[in-house]
């Protein structure tokens, strides 16, 4: 049988192995077992993994590790971070780490002075944990240098992006030195994360602990084929009607404003019943929903992916992916919410043709076909659609493009519009075009313009 890896493996040096042990840890958790030679080597890297899996020290045992003593004063290292709450906390993990070792730590974020904070970075600094706001504004008033920066590590990505900071990265990334190694980690796989990754990053190293395809036995799953919104949401109240059966319901949607127009359904239809959180809702809010969640005086949760992954809320009955997962892994984690602590859990699955092959990802991965149930005869099968379910010309695999699932960006519509204008012609356009022999109208310009750029 294999030995489990030791620190000892992993070739720390004196000063981190004394910091392990004041701190009484023995072996390093999987994800630290397998960035750490990657991380090490100077690659880019990308880890999948959720918080309390050891992810702080898998990437901070290796950067340590290479860490030079230094007196110069610009920051070497930088640590970005969504919250101030995880400002502190990577800050604190890594004095812990550093605890022996000659190397100045800083943490900034919003919402506080930063005349302070500007005076903390004059003092000079290794690395620098921060949100990413305060950092740009720090980096902007030129007190804090960046220029040094050899690593920067993004942490929770995921998060980062349902909050709506990938502007402010891209920022950061325009003035952080282009030689340099990219660490990111992230708790989930998300559209948004991966297109990060295609974006900035150059063939990165991926480092994930498997989540574990194999379904935890106490969860019963099934699955209904449903063509489209209207019908998925009548079939959903259908079901939390048996209001007995469906006591504490956790329902996944892909995206905020899905999240938004779901609740909006159910909040008419049970009042008093529903609550939701995802990003767009104030830190007030979302606190407020999940206290009614969990204190059951609201049986129904409508949460996406991100938001729902800090919830400790126990006794779950049903899970419901009233959207299918893109990413199996995610699937994984939503139905881990029900089903815990020996009780039988619950998980159902809706998926239109669109989503068929998302399905069958989460089916391969689990190497199991989830039961389907027929839609029940009293059910209404809506012909109705939303205006994203209506065919439209897409380019899926265009990697140039980005695709934001809560809004369609305005240049795809004025493009719409204006084409449809040319094509409607006009005879006016040709008169013009006729008496001066060169475009005079809107129209014709654009016309110009398009046939140049060809
Ligand atoms: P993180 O996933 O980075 O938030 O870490 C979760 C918790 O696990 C933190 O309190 C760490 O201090 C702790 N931790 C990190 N690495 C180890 C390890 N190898 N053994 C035991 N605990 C650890």
């Amino acid at each position: 049988m294999e030995q489990p890896t030791t620190f000892q493996d992993l070739k720390l040096n004196t000063p981190l192995y004394n910091a392990l042990d004041d701190l009484g840890f023995v072996q390093p958790t999987p994800i630290q077992e397998q960035a750490f030679n990657i991380v090490a080597s100077g690659k880019d890297v990308v880890g999948i993994a959720q918080t309390g899996t050891g992810k702080t020290f898998a990437y901070m045992l290796p950067v340590l590790r290479n860490l030079k003593f230094s007196k110069q004063d610009n920051p070497r290292v930088l640590v970005l971070v969504p919250t101030r709450e995880l400002v502190v906390q990577v800050e604190e993990e890594i004095e812990k780490l550093a605890k022996y070792i000659n190397v100045r730590v800083l943490g900034v974020y919003g919402g506080v002075n930063i005349n302070t904070q500007k005076q903390a970075v004059a003092q000079g600094l290794d690395i620098v944990v921060a949100t990413p706001g305060r950092l740009y504004d720090l980096a902007v008033s030129r007190v804090l240098q960046l220029k040094s920066i050899q690593k920067l590590i993004i942490d929770e990505v995921d998060v980062m992006l349902d909050l709506g900071f990938r502007h402010q990265l891209i920022n950061i990334f325009d003035i952080l030195p282009e030689r340099r190694q990219n660490i990111m980690f992230s708790a989930t796989m998300t559209e948004d994360v991966d297109d990060l990754i295609n974006d900035f990053f150059i063939a990165p190293q991926r480092v994930s602990i498997a989540v574990s395809g194999t379904p935890l036995e106490n969860i019963a799953q099934t699955k209904y084929a449903v063509p489209n919104f209207y019908t998925k949401l009548n079939l959903l109240k259908h079901l939390l009607q048996e209001s007995e059966t469906y006591n504490r319901v956790l329902v996944f949607v892909a995206y905020k404003k899905m999240a938004d127009r779901l609740f909006d359904a159910l909040e008419a239809y049970f009042p008093n019943e529903t609550c939701v959180i995802h990003s767009n809702k104030t830190q007030n809010y979302r606190l407020r929903s999940i206290e009614q969640f969990q204190d059951g005086e609201h049986r129904i949760l409508v949460a996406t992916d991100v938001m729902a992954r800090g919830l400790d809320i126990n006794d779950i009955s049903h899970v419901i992916n009233f959207d299918t997962p893109n990413f199996p892994e995610n699937y994984m984690h939503r139905i881990g919410r029900t089903g815990r602590a020996e009780r039988e859990g619950n998980a159902l699955l809706f998926y239109t043709d669109n989503e068929m092959e998302s399905m069958q990802k989460i089916e391969e991965l689990m190497q199991m076909t989830i039961p389907k149930l027929p839609i029940p005869d009293n059910v209404i099968i809506s012909t109705e659609l939303l205006e994203e379910e209506r065919p439209q010309i897409k380019e899926r695999n265009n990697p140039l493009k980005r695709k934001d699932d809560d809004e369609v960006g305005p240049a795809f519509h004025e493009k719409k519009e204006k084409n449809q204008k040319e094509n409607l012609g006009g005879s006016y356009k040709f008169k013009i075009a006729k008496k001066y022999k060169k475009p005079k109208t809107r129209g014709d310009k654009n016309y110009n313009k398009r046939n140049k750029r060809k």
